[in-house]
């Protein structure tokens, strides 16, 4: 298959939706052989990159850093790692920070624009890559590996897993083909993905395979209270402040998301640059939102620096949010999605309740 054929458009959705195991194994075998005869390996996870997406990419820069010569093919050198995301201002979310690996990260600006081998991690479409887009549309050979649903096999190889909790999961499927053993930097990585995917393990993608994957990372002795420590219980003071005012605007619409009730509240850059606060920390308020029992459906709109709103959705499983923040431009699972727009808040919760009501092509229409 040429390289041209195999990548996006309806084929590559098809066989994104409904990979059958046969194709899943030869598209692993075609991974594993890019990559054990790749000079340089290019490494990119989707923009403002969250646990799942940067703890994966890490986790895999780390095997491929550790291949020793009994791990590669007879005779060949190690490959060169470059790891970024397409974010300029370079800057790691600082709840990750406490990831071991910042030293093998790149920025954007000293990516190669042509990549003989590249890897993509949790981006479910080219656009998610930001600045990195072109270099994969460029690349020789592009590896997808991801578990959205929305994923619309951008790659030449595509190992997509719609069932997998995290792309963590697959993350880890490929270390372990490339016969790398887990060792505790690799495991904090997987770790990270899989508890940030699972809501701690809270999801209802939590299955028995989640927590024998979490058993076998633990082994490593990594600790999950800390790990949990820095994702989740650290924020700077001025965030109590700003949390008290968007919940206080927080508006419950009963009748909202096809009656299932929608919950929504905005966050703008002027909450956030009042109290100094980057947008990073910001990306937690859906948490609290999204636990009002009367809504099935929550929604965040998060204004950027660059005044762009991020748009948070989630869903206790009645109401397809996936398939809504596709339908504006987005991308994501059933319970957990988001999309990108521009515009007054009030137009862009107009044509979001339009998609969740099942207007002319909402979520409701099963389409
Ligand atoms: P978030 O609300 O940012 O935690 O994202 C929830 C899910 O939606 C994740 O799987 C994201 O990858 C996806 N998502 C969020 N924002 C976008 C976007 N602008 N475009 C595509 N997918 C998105
Ligand atoms: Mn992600
Ligand atoms: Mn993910």
């Amino acid at each position: 298959m040429s390289r041209r054929e195999s990548r996006g458009g309806a084929a590559g959705a098809e066989r994104a939706a409904e990979p059958s195991a046969p194709d899943l194994d030869a598209e692993w075998a075609r991974a594993i052989k890019a990559l054990n005869e790749a000079a340089e390996i290019c490494l990119a996870c989707h923009v403002r990159p969250d646990g799942d997406a940067l703890g994966s990419m890490l986790a895999v820069a780390h095997a491929l850093r550790a291949r020793g010569p009994a791990e590669r093919p007879t005779g060949s050198n190690p490959a060169r790692i470059v790891a970024s995301f397409g974010d300029l201002p370079f800057e790691i979310p600082r709840i990750l920070r406490f990831l071991p690996g910042a030293e093998l990260l790149s920025p954007p600006d000293v990516f190669p624009e042509r990549p003989q081998v590249m890897v993509t991690f949790d981006a479910a479409s080219a656009d998610r890559l930001g600045l990195l887009e072109a270099s994969a549309s460029a690349a020789e050979e592009l590896i997808v590996l991801d578990h959205h649903a929305s994923n619309t096999g951008f790659g030449t190889v595509n190992l997509i897993d719609q069932g997998a909790a995290a792309t963590a999961v697959l993350a880890c499927d490929l270390i372990d083909r490339l016969g790398v053993e887990i060792s505790r930097d690799i495991a904090l990585g997987l770790y990270a993905g899989l508890v940030t995917d699972t809501g701690s393990f809270r999801y209802s993608a939590t299955s028995p395979r989640v927590h024998r994957l979490a058993a076998r990372l633990l082994q490593t002795g990594i600790e999950p209270g800390v790990v949990a420590h820095e994702l989740w219980d650290r924020t700077p003071f001025g965030f109590l402040g700003l949390l008290s005012a968007v919940l206080d605007r927080a508006r419950l619409e009963p009748d909202g998301a096809g009656g299932h009730g929608l919950v929504w509240t905005t966050v703008t850059r002027g909450d956030r640059f009042a109290r100094g606060l980057p947008f990073e920390v910001v990306e937690s308020v859906i948490d609290v939102v999204r636990r009002a029992d009367e809504a099935d459906v929550a929604v965040v709109l998060k204004e950027d620096d660059a005044g762009n709103w991020q748009v948070s959705a989630r869903s206790k499983g009645k109401v397809d949010v996936g398939r809504a923040c596709v339908a504006l431009g987005g991308g994501g699972h059933s319970r957990a999605a988001g999309f990108t727009a521009r515009g007054p808040a009030a137009e862009i919760m107009t044509a979001l309740r339009q998609q969740l009501t099942g207007g002319p092509g909402g979520a409701d229409e099963g389409r």
